[in-house]
């Protein structure tokens, strides 16, 4: 999608430092980072957010993809955490389906 700032990012159009890509997903450092650790998981294709997954296997490979960029990135046995923001209320900013994966300190709870 031509005015979404993932899908510029992959198509190479703006820069970001890659941490894993595939044929079907792509990881990126946020550069606003919240935890030492703190990478965006991303399908390629362009889907807004959860309500608009109608292919639910994807999920699943997207998790195989936490899971390997979690072990590379040693944050797997200590522990991180996975959220996704949907929708204004949420604390969507970016309309194209993304997973935030932190890690490297100690997570508190509740979120703001
Ligand atoms: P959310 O608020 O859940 O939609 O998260 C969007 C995230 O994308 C924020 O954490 C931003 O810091 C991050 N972000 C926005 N633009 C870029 C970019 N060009 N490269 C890397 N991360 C970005």
């Amino acid at each position: 999608m031509e005015d979404c700032i993932f899908c510029r990012i992959i198509n190479e159009e703006v820069p970001a430092k890659k941490v894993y890509e595939d044929s079907e997903f792509l990881v990126f450092a946020d550069v606003n980072p919240q935890a030492p650790v703190h990478n965006l998981v991303i399908p390629k294709k362009h889907i807004s957010n959860i309500m608009e997954i109608r292919d639910g296997e994807m999920l699943g490979r997207l998790f195989e993809v936490v899971q390997k960029v979690a072990q590379q990135e040693g944050i797997a046995s200590d522990g991180f955490r996975v959220v996704n923001n949907c929708g204004e209320n949420g604390g969507q900013t970016v309309d194209h389906l993304h997973f935030h994966l932190l890690g490297g300190r100690f997570m508190e709870w509740p979120p703001g």
